[in-house]
This record gives structure tokens, C-alpha cells and sequence, in this order.
């Protein structure tokens, strides 16, 4: 969300589970006596990125990984890095170009919630539209037959940070870390599916906070329609907002961190006619 969410500092141990999930992914490693991260102190340092508007086809994903420390580590499987993004995804064709021309994304931030994430993948399933999901960590280990839910259901799930933390890209660049991999971690526990997207709270994106994402194999997802039902402003701006929405866009709408009771509402009518506009949803 962009604004409204208290910063939730709960500490939630990491699934080891999960973990061993997630390294059998290939994308951490697991050391001897314990899980491990792809992460150390070198990670401290913002790593040099790309400037602004420029892509990084340079990238070598050595450069990202720390190969120092992840060589203290015995039996690592190979980190699958990504090339770092200057800038964070805005539109479904920079991340899918084959998708239908006609395709718009929701996302809907800051779940699961018991009340109303059930109520708005009932909405999606009446209007056979598909969304993706961005989870808080903390709400994923606590809600885990919602993103079970969420998945079954054909949609797809983008990794949020565990407790939500804002300004993100204020935080240190340990604390990013430790933020994007406790949620990979109890997500994939839950989901038994590993994410490949990140979007970062509040939209905060950095250097760091991009570097950080390419590091774990994962995509950094923003929006380019945001209707601000965050801030409850009624459903009739929420519908407005969400009805400017053209072919390739990407909506953000909110199922968590408070009532969403205008978000559901809205989107009772807002699905049906985007659909009704010749607009398909699909999943990033
Ligand atoms: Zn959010």
C-alpha cells in the first residue's frame, strides 16, 4: 500500500520449511546446521546499479552474490540471480510482451486477509478474472489456507516484505534483506510455489532495494493505476480510478492492512466492466 499502514516491527521466526523449499529452488542455500540466506555483510553496501535510465545488460550476477561469503558455505547450490532493473516493472507487456494486447493487471497488496481476501477471490472467480497477489509475510504465516486459497484458484502471489515496513528504501540494506527473504520463506511454506515477483511497500524502490530483489530471482513489480482506496476515499473514486484503465496497465488495489470494505465494493463493478471495455486480467 502507499500509505495508512502502521510499520509492524513483529518478528516471526523464518520456516525452516520454508527455507528448505526455497533452497531447493536453487535460489538460497542451505549451510551445515543451519539455513542461510544468499546474504552477508557485504550486502551492507548499496551495490552499484545501473543509472537512472539505463538497463544493466551488463550484469553479472557474480557481481551481485557476494561469492566471498556464499564460499564459506558448503554444498550452496548456485544462486539464480537476475539482471538488476533500473526501475521497478509499470506495464504487463515490460514483463510479458506476448501477453494479449488487451491485458490489464491487478494486484492486490497487503494480505492475506481472513475477511476480505476471501471476499474479493470470490468477486474475481464470479467474473472469471485472474490477480496477482503481493503478501506480507507475517499475513501469509498466519493465514496460510488463504494463499493455498489464492493459488488454487489460478492466481499468482509477488513477495511484499514480511511486516510491511515504510520508507523501505530507508531501511538498511541488512534489513531489506532480511525483509524480502523472511517472506520468500514463509510464503513458499505456505504457497508451495516460489514468487518471482517483489514489490516494495509503498513503491519505495532503491538501488539497493532493486539489487536486492535481482539477488533472490525475483522481479520488482509497481503499478501505474492507483485508485488510493488505502486511503477509504469512497467507492466512487475507487471505481473512477479503476475505469481509466487501458490495455497493459497495471492496478493496484488493497485486501489488507485495514478495511477494505470500499476496495470490494468497487470491485464488484469495476471487474464486470473492464470485461464489458474488451479488457482481459491476467497474472503477472
Ligand atoms: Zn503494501
Amino acid at each position: 500500500m502507499t500509505g495508512g499502514r502502521s510499520e509492524q516491527t513483529r518478528d516471526v521466526g523464518i520456516s525452516r520449511r520454508g527455507m528448505l523449499a526455497w533452497a531447493a529452488s536453487g535460489v538460497v542455500g542451505v549451510a551445515a546446521g543451519g539455513l542461510v540466506g544468499c546474504s552477508s555483510p557485504a550486502h551492507a553496501t548499496p551495490l552499484p546499479g545501473p543509472s537512472e535510465g539505463q538497463r544493466s545488460d551488463s550484469f553479472s550476477p557474480n557481481a551481485a552474490t557476494d561469492p566471498d561469503g556464499m564460499a564459506t558455505l558448503p554444498g550452496l547450490p548456485a544462486v539464480s540471480a537476475v539482471p538488476v532493473r533500473a526501475r521497478p516493472v509499470y506495464k504487463v507487456h515490460d514483463l510479458l510482451p506476448n501477453a494479449p494486447s488487451n491485458a490489464v493487471a491487478l494486484t492486490i497488496d497487503d494480505g492475506p486477509d481472513p475477511h476480505w481476501t476471501p471476499q474479493v477471490l470470490d468477486l474475481l472467480r464470479r467474473h472469471g478474472a485472474q490477480a496477482t497477489f503481493s503478501l506480507v509475510g507475517i499475513e501469509a504465516h498466519a493465514q496460510r489456507s488463504l494463499v493455498r486459497r489464492i493459488i488454487v484458484e489460478g492466481h499468482s502471489l509477488c513477495n511484499h516484505t514480511m511486516t510491511h515496513p515504510q520508507p523501505f528504501s530507508r531501511r538498511l540494506p541488512a534489513q531489506i534483506d532480511k525483509e524480502i527473504v523472511q517472506a520468500q520463506s514463509v510464503i513458499v511454506d505456505a504457497a508451495a510455489t516460489t514468487p518471482q515477483l517483489f514489490r516494495a511497500p509503498g513503491g519505495d524502490w532503491s538501488p539497493t532495494v532493486l539489487a536486492t530483489v535481482a539477488r533472490y530471482g525475483m522481479t520488482p513489480i509497481d503499478w501505474d493505476i492507483d485508485p488510493k482506496d488505502w486511503a477509504r476515499p469512497g467507492p466512487t473514486p475507487i471505481i473512477q480510478r479503476l475505469l481509466a484503465a487501458r490495455p497493459g496497465d497495471i492496478l493496484l488495489c488493497h485486501d489488507g492492512g485495514g478495511n477494505r470494505a470500499q476496495t470490494v465494493e468497487a470491485l464488484r463493478t469495476v471487474l464486470p466492466r473492464l470485461k464489458t471495455n474488451g479488457l482481459t486480467f491476467i497474472t503477472l
